[in-house]
């Protein structure tokens, strides 16, 4: 398993979806203190009640439900087939598009699912490192 933090051959895909937890890293989201929204990615300005600068950054839950899924055969440069994609929902109300590593062939809508970070490609022989949901 990668280490969680960009080294020489591995960088981390984008450091502002992540916060650093007691338990590793987490997704970060931001949360609408007015109507309770979360998002994720961030975002600044609340979509559902228009509230703007005053969003909080929120480690998410790194379990949720699978809600839905897809195996790709075939891909761009640089992923390994077969790989998978699919939304996870979180207990936060947030549904996130994520790449699905571990035993795929025990993929089922609505299993429990965990975070965790991994290889999401190679680029020019680096690892690109993200996260990614696996079943529990
Ligand atoms: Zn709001």
């Amino acid at each position: 398993m990668p280490d969680t933090a960009s080294t020489e051959n591995s960088r981390i895909i984008n450091e502002k979806w992540f916060m650093e937890t007691p338990q590793g890293k987490a997704l970060a989201g931001s949360h609408c203190p007015k109507c309770g929204r979360v998002y994720f990615p961030k975002k600044r300005v609340c979509v559902q009640c228009f509230e703007a600068g005053h969003m909080e950054e929120v480690a998410l839950s790194r379990r949720g439900k699978l809600y839905t899924y897809t195996v790709a055969e075939a891909g761009p440069p640089g992923f390994s087939v077969p790989y998978a994609f699919g939304y996870i929902d979180l207990p936060e109300g947030v549904r996130v598009f994520s790449p699905i590593g571990g035993d795929t062939s025990r993929l089922e809508i609505g299993a429990e699912m965990e975070m965790t970070m991994g290889r999401i490609r190679q680029d020019n022989g680096i690892e690109v490192i993200g996260y990614v949901f696996e079943p529990v």
